[in-house]
């Protein structure tokens, strides 16, 4: 059942096995498995619950009423970089781009080398994949669907011999909209709303929305429920009437950002002081080619191909069309100059591409006098800098070798590629963090990360938080490291593994 604010009078008092915070990628999964077990479930969302018929195509309106900050928390550092996440029920997956990719398989190799988690195996990693892949109607994008932009990037793609390929999806009989990103409004793609959610419904468990879990109760070091309080979901603030659900086990899925912040605003389970740190984000830059013909941006899927050549080196391509709302606000021109530019719109092809941070550094914070709201420190550092530079030079070749007139970068001093010899001067040049005057990212993790050493890792393997017994996470914040690729398989992927442990947890205690 989905409980709305207006169904709610006053005070909640709830008892459940299991009470989860947060509705997203990690959160979701583990309600519909525990559900389905026959066990007693209570989700509290902050955010508020659209359908389909609230999906208007109006990149803004969704921004304000689905995004954190209307789809603008900025990391604070060098450069600063934008940073969106959903608050609605099902998290950033309702807003997300359906890219489903299961993680490179050296990465597992990494985790157990140096987070000694030898419990997750290939196998079953393997097993969970192919799970998911089943239930979430998984199938690469249709090169019909795609639209002019992702075809015509991959043809100067293979023109270059660079390997390329359509993106696997989460998507069902996808329409190409274009409007991922703010609520897919056919219903084709199989964010949590539209999958686990009414599956967790349907076997009994209850999602309470603009519902902000405000603390976790613990006794000698065991989890034993949570408070919290609605709120409008316009301004955010409290509506006065608040809830308790004492439960056996509490899950907190709150993100990679919200996570360690809630954590760290409690003083909870942070004994290894890692809560918070080793913030990764998976940076992304852009590029925008002028093309001769017309692309019709945003038609299509945006993001449906990529090139992976690179992903060895840490560098995977992938589309990333925006509509005109939303590329109007990134360019570095303005007055007569941003006219023009926005005139040649329907011409314009737009790519991203992600560097896996390796030597960056990244933090979140809950600062006393920024209220709620996490302070997110992020600085772009070394080979990472080089990457984003190496990136857009890949793409902008791509884009000549696809007929491009012109490329836009994101770097300042190379803003307009109008010819060969300007790529060469890109190539060619060194740049400096702050050069890069627009930079975004879209995949946070490992500020609670998951390993087998207390001293350096905030949970065990199965989620449980060495602190605090009773108490798992499961989101991106667990992961130790970037899977090399868009996360949300693998978030889910672990959230169903976990959701094994505590119904084991439940049966035994
Ligand atoms: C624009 C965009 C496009 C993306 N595209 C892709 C893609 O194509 N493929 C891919 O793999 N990944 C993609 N991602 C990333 C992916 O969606 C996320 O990594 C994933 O959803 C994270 O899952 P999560 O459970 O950690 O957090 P979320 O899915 O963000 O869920 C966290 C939920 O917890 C709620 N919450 C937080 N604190 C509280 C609290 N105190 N009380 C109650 N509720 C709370 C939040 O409101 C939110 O709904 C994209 C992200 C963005 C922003
Ligand atoms: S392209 Fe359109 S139909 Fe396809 S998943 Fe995205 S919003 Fe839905």
């Amino acid at each position: 059942m989905i409980i709305r604010p207006e169904d709610v009078k006053g005070d909640i008092t709830k008892s459940a096995d299991v009470v989860v915070i947060g509705s997203g990628a990690g959160g979701a999964p583990i309600a519909k498995e525990l559900a389905v077990e026959g066990r007693s479930v209570v989700v509290l969302e902050e955010g508020a619950h659209y359908t389909r018929d609230d999906f208007k195509l109006n990149p803004l309106e969704s921004m304000m009423r689905m995004y954190r900050d209307a789809g603008q928390t900025i990391t604070l550092g060098v450069p600063s970089v934008v940073a969106p996440m959903g608050n609605t029920l099902g998290g950033t997956t309702t807003i997300n781009s359906g890219t489903a990719l299961r993680m490179l398989g050296p990465i597992l190799k990494k985790w157990h080398m140096f987070h000694g988690l030898h419990d997750i195996t290939e196998d079953e990693m393997g097993l969970l994949y192919s799970h998911l892949e089943e239930y979430l109607f998984v199938k690469k994008a249709d090169p019909e669907v795609a639209g002019p932009v992702a075809n015509t990037f991959l043809e100067g793609a293979r023109k270059l011999g660079l390997s390329s390929g359509w993106l696997p999806r989460n998507a069902k009989e996808c329409e190409g909209y274009g409007s991922c990103a703010f609520g897919c409004p056919s219903g084709a793609k199989q964010s949590m709303d539209v999958s686990f959610i009414p599956d967790a419904s349907k076997s009994g468990a209850e999602f309470y929305t603009c519902c902000r879990a405000e603390s976790i109760k613990v006794s000698n070091d065991v989890a034993k429920g949570v408070t919290g309080r609605f709120v409008d979901p316009s301004s955010g603030r409290s509506t006065g009437i608040g809830i308790t659900v004492e439960a056996k086990v509490v899950v907190l899925a709150g993100g990679a950002i919200y996570s360690p912040f809630f954590l760290l605003r409690q003083g909870l389970a942070n004994s290894s002081g890692q809560v918070g740190r080793n913030l990764e984000i998976h940076p992304a830059v852009q590029t925008v080619a002028l093309m001769d013909r017309p692309m019709d941006p945003p038609k299509g899927i945006p993001q449906s191909s990529h090139v992976d050549e690179f992903k060895d080196e840490g560098i995977m391509l992938e589309g990333g069309t925006v509509p005109p709302e939303v590329h109007a606000v990134t360019l570095p021109f303005y007055g007569k100059a941003h006219a023009a530019h926005m005139k040649q719109y329907p011409n314009m092809g737009i790519f991203g591409g992600m560097v896996s941070d390796i030597d960056s550094w990244g933090r979140v914070l809950a600062l006393p006098r920024a209220g709620y709201s996490p302070s997110i420190f992020y600085s772009l550092k070394g080979r990472d800098v080089e990457k984003a530079r190496l990136a857009t030079v890949i793409m902008a070749e791509i884009w000549f070798a696809a007929g491009a007139k012109k490329v836009f970068t994101a770097i300042t001093g190379h803003t307009e590629l109008g010819s060969t010899a300007d790529l060469r001067r890109l190539a060619q040049s060194r740049i400096r963090a702050r050069d890069i005057y627009a930079m975004s990212a879209y995949h946070y993790l490992g500020t609670c990360r998951m390993g087998s050493d207390p001293e350096w890792s905030v949970v065990k393997h199965t989620g449980e938080t060495w602190d605090v017994e009773n108490l798992f996470i499961s989101d991106a914040s667990i992961l130790p490291t970037s899977p090399g690729v868009n996360p949300q398989l693998t978030i889910m992927a672990l959230a169903t593994r976990n959701a094994g442990f505590i119904d084991d947890k439940l049966n035994n205690g």
